[in-house]
């Protein structure tokens, strides 16, 4: 049997692969200019950082992560999601002598063992950012407008919602709120969300069961519950994004999937999608840093999935880009002279292909039509032809002056 790609996953390729390449650089562009700087972590992370940063009650680290041993006794995870990851960085490099915020952005894979799905995957890329140090509620209305002006750039339509969690102790008030409700209200609830009461009862409001949902649109909210610092931050926010002129809806039952948010959540879904619509989404983590071990810092970030931008917003078919020249030779000995041009020519800055598929001088002229090249050098006895492909003017020349010729013409 053929070995494939796992479940999940795909391979890159082509146009596709383009298309990737210039939503980063759009990312990039929009990211930079707003003065957040690049930031890679591994790929994989001591385990007990995604267990303590994203929550042991949650979907990601109960079921979805790739957790082995090493081979030394230390278990080791890939990671399912950035946060944690750069929020470790920070500690690890004292980035909190530096001024603050600390604004950064990043692009890569992560991996989560979810039921593949169309826009679900095992290893999927993403596109975020973060920025660690500042409470301040126009770090989370500038974030979520950078990630508006990359969806719009990349020409995706999303609807925006957001909301606020508050802080770690009115949302464990809210918690036992909304657990004695639920209890109360026990027998009408799917099995699944009773099993969570006591470990994630927020996660009730995510719930499709019709029984579940009827006693969730009675629920108390948590945005009815916030203190006044809490309520005058998200006030701040919404004002901050009507002035931006950003559109949104205010869902108190916007629930995230990580434990770690506080205050600000947001997310942006598209139709276009289908079951798997979050396109990108973030939230305030106040708390993060330190259930890391660090001192007290706020901190703010969000993630889209490329490959759901991508699917949002299919891009169009890109053209390959420009060959200046296609290098072949006739004859047996002139394979060194051939190689050596094409090398020459690349090293001059043009763009340059060798033959390498022994084609005759007939399939040479074909594939080099193909690659759309401009010329075609083939070396043989007569010294070597040019053809320039536009014109089909063809003419034998020193073969010192083929790099003059493609810059100023046969
Ligand atoms: P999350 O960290 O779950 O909020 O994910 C942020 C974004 O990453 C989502 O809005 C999706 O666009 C994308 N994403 C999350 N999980 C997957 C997955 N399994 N496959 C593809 N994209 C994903």
């Amino acid at each position: 049997m053929r070995i494939q790609s796992p479940r999940g996953t795909s391979d890159v390729l082509g146009d596709a692969a383009l298309a990737r390449e210039q939503l980063e650089g759009t990312a990039r562009g929009i990211l930079e200019r707003a003065g957040y700087s690049r930031i890679e972590t591994p790929s994989f992370e001591s385990t007990e950082l995604f267990a303590r940063g994203v929550g042991e009650a949650t979907d990601v680290v109960q079921k979805e992560m790739y957790t082995f041993d090493d081979g030394g006794g230390n278990s080791i995870t890939l990671r399912p999601e950035g946060t944690a990851p750069v929020c470790r960085a920070y500690l690890e490099h004292g980035m909190h002598k530096l001024p603050q915020p600390v604004k950064l952005w990043y692009h890569g894979a992560y991996f989560r063992s979810e039921r593949p799905q169309h826009g679900r995957y095992r290893q999927f890329w993403q596109v975020g950012l973060e920025a660690i140090g500042s409470d301040d509620p126009a770090v989370d209305a500038e974030s979520v407008l950078l990630l508006a002006e990359i969806l719009e750039a990349i020409g995706v339509q999303a609807r925006l919602r957001i909301s606020s969690l508050g802080t770690p102790d009115t949302r464990a008030e809210y918690k036992h709120e909304l657990q004695d409700y639920l209890r109360a209200h026990e027998h009408e609830l799917s099995g699944e969300v009773r099993g969570r009461i006591d470990l994630n009862p927020l996660r009730a409001f995510d719930a499709d069961h019709p029984g579940t949902r009827q006693v969730m649109a009675a629920a108390p909210l948590l945005l009815d519950r916030l203190n006044a610092d809490d309520r005058e931050h998200f006030e701040t926010v919404k004002r901050l994004l009507d002035g931006a002129g950003l559109a949104y809806e205010i869902d108190p039952t916007l629930v995230r999937g990580l434990d770690y948010y506080t205050r600000t959540v947001f997310e942006f879904t598209s139709d276009a999608l289908g079951a798997q619509s979050g396109v990108g989404g973030g939230g305030r983590y106040d708390g993060l840093i330190e259930e890391l071990g660090g001192p007290p810092t706020p901190g703010m970030g969000w993630a889209a999935g490329v490959e759901r931008m991508l699917l949002a917003a299919p891009p169009a078919p890109t053209a390959p880009p420009p060959l200046d020249l296609y290098v072949a030779h006739a004859k047996p000995e002139y394979k060194d002279p051939a190689f050596k041009l094409a090398a020459d020519a690349r090293r001059a800055g043009h763009s340059a292909q060798l033959e390498l598929g022994g084609r005759s001088v007939k399939g040479v002229f074909k594939q080099a039509d193909r690659a759309g090249a401009r010329y075609v050098a083939i070396l043989g006895a007569d010294g070597t032809t040019l053809r320039d492909m536009e014109s089909g003017e063809q003419r034998v020349v020193d073969s010192d002056t083929v790099m003059h010729h493609i810059t100023h013409g046969l």
